[in-house]
């Protein structure tokens, strides 16, 4: 008898498989048809969203609501679909500058508008109601910052609740009493599947509900659906995917949420590889969520055991953006071995429309631990210092008469014009421009320094790190984007 069960589960399990793969194939592939263009970069503001949300409010499909406001005044808007009696409801941008799962929701409504996949549509939309309350923190991505403008972490005033952000949100679960809650974050792009050179493309947790971690009914159901998502984003980003500490957090939303009864998923989107706005990931949001939402509609995750839950690989925080393995450094007429890891933060600019790339040292020394997103073994390889370009150039336009590989394999990564712009613009050649009076500072390699420099072997510059970018001189390939402007 207990083979019989055994086997009827292994079938059960193998069918629902096997459909899901099919309608996450399927939207996969059909994914441009629904992705909302209008949003199309991480520093996408309030009232870009507003713009869409204002065309749904003629939508008869759709129930739009205003359900608070921000600080400074900025509408929270609750958009609902659906009839069925599983509540699902999803928030995004509690943070300010964590965007990606917000357009996720606007290419998941775009599909939800359309006339397509209307046989699954119609399973979604009359077993369960959805909810999406998009960007809750709109001040925070006016700035492109995470906190809101009481200066505070939202995700840390579930319990005091004093900013109106957190009361809606509040307010909101308390009202639909969901049976599902997605809790949508983006997170550095320097986290890593533990113990692999995988970034976590994405990351979930079911969080605790108490300090001992206690699992019941309303975690385990988000531990199910967080599994079934594991499973797709496998299949697109392999080796992908990270769990993060489930470390009880009394102050945070997640945790609480999942108390007051509402399984809750936490979805973090990391990094992915030559995808710096994240639209790839915003990609797997859509696919994975869309087809979580269908399996929690058919209620199909019931079969799912929890132990795989357990088997998605820790999170952990071991990328560089480039990280260069054994290099030689000369210091006080010595060589040493060192390892260098190397990361590029991004500046905002006055409007946090737009930013510009600086380069810096994280971490130097054996870094036999940690992985790059880029990594080259410079074995054999001696760090030398660049030095200025001795004609001066009046202005950036006389840029575009220079060959610059050459310049760099000359030994050459510092260019003086005399007229140099205002701002810092970016510079999309491999060379700082510098004042005319500009020295450079005495060739350092410390941790926070800007990464410039050459390497070279047997008196050949092979290769270039220009603001943190590496250049290979012979194959005049990079990832590079921008140089810095040093004024007197
Ligand atoms: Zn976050």
């Amino acid at each position: 008898m207990k083979h019989v069960i055994m086997l009827l589960v292994v079938l059960i399990t193998t069918t629902a498989t096997s459909q899901k793969n099919e309608i996450t194939t399927k939207l996969y592939e059909t994914y441009e048809r629904f992705k909302e263009t209008s949003l199309d970069n991480r520093r996408e503001k309030h009232k870009d969203i507003q713009a869409l949300i204002t065309e749904l409010k003629s939508n008869a499909k759709f129930t739009v609501q205003k359900v608070g406001a921000s600080i400074e005044g900025r509408d929270l808007t609750l958009i609902s679909i659906g009839t069925g009696k599983t509540n699902v409801f999803l928030w995004s941008q509690m943070h300010g500058d964590e965007p990606t799962a917000t357009q996720a929701i606007f290419d998941i409504i775009n599909f939800l508008e359309s006339d397509e996949f209307s046989a699954e549509k119609k399973e979604i939309l009359s077993n369960s109601t959805l909810h999406f309350l998009p960007m809750l923190n709109p001040d925070g991505a006016e700035q492109f910052k995470r906190r809101n403008t009481l200066g505070i972490d939202i995700n840390r005033d579930a319990l005091r609740l004093q900013s109106p952000e957190s009361q809606t949100l509040k307010r909101v679960r308390d009202s639909l009493n969901a049976d599902f809650g997605f809790n949508l974050h983006d997170q550095s792009v320097y986290y890593n599947a533990e113990r692999t050179d995988k970034p976590a493309t994405i990351s979930y947790l079911a969080p605790a509900y108490n300090y001992e971690k206690d699992i019941n009914d309303v975690r385990s159901n988000a531990m199910k659906v967080i599994v079934f998502m594991n499973n797709i984003i496998q299949k697109y980003a392999p080796g992908q995917v990270g769990r993060y500490n489930d470390d009880f957090e009394p102050r945070a939303f997640g945790d609480n949420i999942q108390k007051w009864g509402t399984s809750t998923i936490l979805i973090e989107s990391g990094g992915f590889q030559n995808d710096t706005e994240k639209q790839e990931i915003r990609k797997l949001n859509y696919v994975s969520i869309l087809s979580a939402i269908y399996t929690i509609a058919k209620e199909n995750y019931k079969n799912i055991s929890i132990d795989d839950y357990w088997q998605i690989p820790e999170n952990d925080r071991k990328l560089f953006d480039l990280k260069i393995k054994g290099v030689t450094y000369n210091l006080l007429g010595n060589d040493y071995i060192i390892d260098l890891g190397i990361n590029i933060a991004e500046l905002n600019n006055d409007d946090k429309s737009d930013y510009y790339n600086v380069g810096r040292i994280m971490d130097q020394g054996d870094l036999s631990t940690y992985y790059g997103y880029e990594t080259l073994d410079a074995t054999g390889f001696t760090l030398t210092q660049g030095k200025i370009y001795p004609k001066k150039l009046k202005t950036i336009d006389d840029l575009s008469d220079i060959n610059f590989y050459n310049l760099l394999k000359s030994g050459y990564t510092y260019i003086q014009i005399e007229a140099l712009p205002e701002y810092k613009k970016e510079i999309a050649v491999p060379l700082h421009l510098i004042h005319t009076n500009y020295e450079i500072p005495e060739f350092k390699i410390v941790v926070g320094a800007n990464p410039t420099f050459l390497l070279q072997k047997n008196n050949q510059i092979e290769y270039a790190v220009i603001n943190g970018f590496l250049l290979n001189l012979s194959t005049k390939s990079s990832n590079f984007k921008n140089a810095l402007i040093y004024k007197k």
